[in-house]
């Protein structure tokens, strides 16, 4: 049989790809040529069957990446909607983690949202300032979530949230992304270890990017490598625009090119002296504005 097929990519390692096609059929194929390069959540045209291969990739709406071992980014994950950064009171959250994902997330230009998990956990006369911070983000337009998985509370909004769309967890291992995607997913773990045998090839842990459908109608996609979120910038003065906060602010600032570091008149600076900016999201931009700076004036010597 000839003719080409319509289908996703459910799960992906590399070059070798589980695809599922609308009537639910699910195959394993490789890629026809180098030039196609798909990954998890991609729609592809397939030609084959007894050795299918992708042939053709669909233009995509979205492209998140993640950092390789060398911090370089790789493609991960094609058409979210939305990537949810989780967090929870234990592991306690690194606020400069928090600000680089979120930023990373607005650049990759998918909507960012937050989820609180753990609740259960939470002291809310002494939660070290979280609850106010959460708070804060929220204003800035970030979506909250407070999930517990044990107790269940806080599930049904966020799943809620999750219907009819493209979403991805993210966040510091341990804080309970597994365990959201089990109470979300019910059958995720079987279609885990299913998907994994058919691209992993034999290996004890699961490398793919899985992409789980939801009951009520769009889909959570699962990247157990997700290390650490690289930032998508060609240049230091494009990380301003993805603090919400501080590019809001920056049109008061003396200089249009203004960096927020020396300048004189930076309405940025004098926003952090007046309590009106936090002072830690500052710290975080310098952060990684100095890495930034760092990493593009490197030059061989
Ligand atoms: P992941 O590394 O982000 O995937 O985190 P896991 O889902 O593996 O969870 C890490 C630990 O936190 C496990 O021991 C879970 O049982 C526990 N955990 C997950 N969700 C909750 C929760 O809502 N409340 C509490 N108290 N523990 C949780
Ligand atoms: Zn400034």
């Amino acid at each position: 049989m000839t003719g080409t097929r319509d289908a996703r990519v459910v799960a992906g390692n590399g070059r070798r790809f589980v695809v599922e096609t609308a009537d639910g059929a699910r195959f394993t194929c490789l890629t026809a040529t180098r030039d196609v390069q798909a990954v998890c959540g991609d729609q592809v045209k397939v030609d084959g069957t007894d050795d299918p291969r992708i042939v053709s990739v669909s233009p995509r709406r979205s492209l998140f990446s993640k950092a390789d071992g060398r911090g370089r980014a790789v493609p991960a994950a094609a058409n979210l909607d939305q990537v949810f950064m989780v967090l929870a009171p234990v592991p306690g959250p690194e606020l400069f983690l928090m600000d680089k994902y979120l930023a990373a997330i607005d650049g990759m230009k998918i909507a960012a949202g937050i989820v609180l998990n753990k609740m259960d956990l939470v002291d809310e006369d002494d939660d070290g300032g979280l609850g106010r911070r959460l708070a804060y983000l929220g204003s800035l337009g970030y979506p909250v979530y407070r999930t517990d998985t044990r107790g269940g509370a806080g599930l049904e909004s966020f799943a809620a949230a999750l219907k009819g769309h493209d979403s991805m967890l993210v966040g510091q291992s341990g804080v309970g992304k597994s365990s959201l995607l089990n109470a979300l997913v019910p059958s995720a773990d079987h279609r885990i270890d299913e998907l994994s045998a058919a691209t992993d090839e034999g290996r004890h842990t699961t490398t793919s990017t899985t992409l789980h459908p939801l009951p009520g109608g769009g889909a959570l996609v699962d990247s157990p490598g997700v290390r650490d979120l690289e930032l998508v910038v060609r240049d230091p003065t494009d990380i301003g625009p993805l603090f919400r906060d501080i590019h809001a602010i920056s049109r008061d600032c003396r200089f249009a090119n203004c960096l927020h570091l020396q300048e004189p008149g930076c309405a940025v600076k004098e926003a952090v002296e007046k309590e009106k900016l936090p002072r830690s999201r500052y710290t975080s931009y310098k952060w990684l504005m100095t890495t930034m700076q760092q990493a593009k004036d490197r030059k061989f010597d």
